[in-house]
């Protein structure tokens, strides 16, 4: 069978790419013109769908951000009739207020080809037997993969969040091969494995875990892997273009190739919104190219990456973004030092002792703001003397100070005593 999903889309040169978005990118346009948002602007700026002869155009047209999508909420950029749409979801609303997407009938079965796209390409096949343990609902996770599995024709057990044993009874009872779950999620499972005792490189079936909707970093991945015994690959997505089925690793797992064929990709300065040099990190902005109730031009999603500049070994021309660091405002600004949660994570999970969980506490003493780590280590490192524990901490301090610049607080607890969220992570409180 084909390594391939859709080989002429996926092993598409880039002339004929570019040639076929900007074919969609008009389409796109014409389509959005519809809408209230669009229209006006559009019409403000005099911006003309027919008038577009290359993707560079693409930076004529005004960004679309999480505001305008708030400010238009409910309708205000769909641009079809209403007996046309017939599903809608939402972001986790991690930020603020939930955003909201209207999709037609053609929408989710575009939707539903990428996500089996993104599946196949791992190495999932028809008789595989597909548990995706993530939120049905609003959420885009459950029933975004839920049809790309189904699509794939792989069994597709529906099993949502939460009940871990029920979760693990279920891979034990139908031979589940492959699981979709968030990372934070997958760390709390190992816990609950290793406490009713399964082993699952001995008592399961897995082989393949798909990781996303959260920052995550390569030494998460790897622990899942070792533990699991799987192959696990990054998956990215966000409810403003569809879900998941954006950008996803190829076995090369060496960055996310993002489907250019349904979405077009900018990086930008942040700041002064930009270009961004090829191959430098910026914000990622997504246009949708196959959306047909409600077109996005120009998405904003605050998260930052960079194009990796080359081309991938796997035969795909659709180009791969780095893991994600973050979103935007995610940055923390400690003592005049820029710091991303996901370095801390980075530098912990690199160190054996390191349990599961961590949490930033940012306060401010003495009107100086400080950071605090704490950090759940392995059950037996409790049972060592004092001693002991004070070399762990001096190295964990160590190990951070040297990925983040700054001296962190070590503190460290017991495993599954942080606080944990029912959704995604949350890696930082701030209480000043
Ligand atoms: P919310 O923005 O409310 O969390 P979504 O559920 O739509 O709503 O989440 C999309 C966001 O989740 C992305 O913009 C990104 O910040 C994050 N995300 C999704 N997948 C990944 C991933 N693989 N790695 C890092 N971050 C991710
Ligand atoms: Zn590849």
């Amino acid at each position: 069978m084909s390594a391939y999903w859709d080989e002429h889309v996926e092993t598409m040169s880039p002339a004929p790419l570019a040639e076929l978005q900007l074919k969609r990118l008009r389409w796109t346009l014409a389509q959005a013109y519809r809408s209230p948002h669009y229209g006006t602007l559009f019409a403000e700026k005099g911006i003309q769908p027919d008038k577009i002869r290359s993707i560079e155009d693409i930076r004529r047209l005004p960004f679309t951000s999480k505001q305008d999508l708030r400010a238009q909420f409910p309708l205000g950029l769909v641009c079809v009739e209403l007996r046309e749409i017939i599903r809608l979801h939402s972001s986790s609303g991690t930020t603020g207020q939930a955003t909201v997407v209207f999709h037609s009938r053609h929408d989710i079965e575009k939707w539903a080809d990428l996500v089996s796209r993104c599946m196949h390409m791992t190495g999932v096949r028809p008789d595989d037997v597909f548990q995706n343990l993530t939120g049905y609902g609003l959420f885009t996770g459950g029933l975004g993969f839920h049809y790309g599995g189904e699509r794939l024709g792989a069994l597709t057990i529906p099993s949502g969040t939460g009940n871990s044993k029920r979760q693990i009874r279920l891979m034990q009872q139908f031979g589940t091969t492959v699981i979709h779950l968030i990372p934070s999620y997958a760390m709390r499972l190992m816990q609950v494995m290793e406490k009713v005792g399964v082993d699952p490189r001995r008592d399961l079936k897995l082989r393949v875990a798909f990781l996303g909707a959260e920052p995550h970093s390569e030494e998460i991945r790897q622990r899942v892997e070792r533990y699991f015994g799987v192959e696990a690959f990054n998956s990215y997505g966000l409810s403003e273009m569809n879900g998941p089925g954006v950008a996803f690793e190829c076995p090369r797992k060496q960055g996310m190739h993002i489907w250019e064929d349904a979405f077009l990709v900018e990086i930008i300065d942040p700041q002064s919104l930009d270009p961004i040099e090829p191959g430098q990190e910026g914000e990622l902005v997504l246009t949708t190219l196959t959306r047909e109730a409600m077109p996005i031009i120009r998405y904003r999603t605050s998260d930052l990456t960079r194009i990796l500049p080359e081309v991938c070994e796997c035969g795909r021309a659709h180009a791969r973004l780095d893991r994600i660091k973050g979103r935007t405002d995610d940055m923390l600004i400690i003592k005049g030092v820029n710091i991303y949660p996901l370095q801390v994570e980075q530098a912990l999970m690199e160190i054996s002792e390191v349990g599961q969980n961590y949490l930033i506490v940012l306060e401010r003493v003495d009107s100086v703001d400080t950071m605090r780590v704490r950090v759940e280590v392995h059950p037996d490192v409790f049972q060592e003397d004092l001693a002991h524990l004070k070399r762990l901490q001096d190295k964990i301090t160590q190990e951070l100070r040297n990925e983040i610049l700054i001296t962190p607080k070590v503190e460290l607890v017991q495993p599954n005593s942080l606080p944990r969220s029912e959704g995604k992570a949350v890696r930082v409180e701030d209480r000043r």
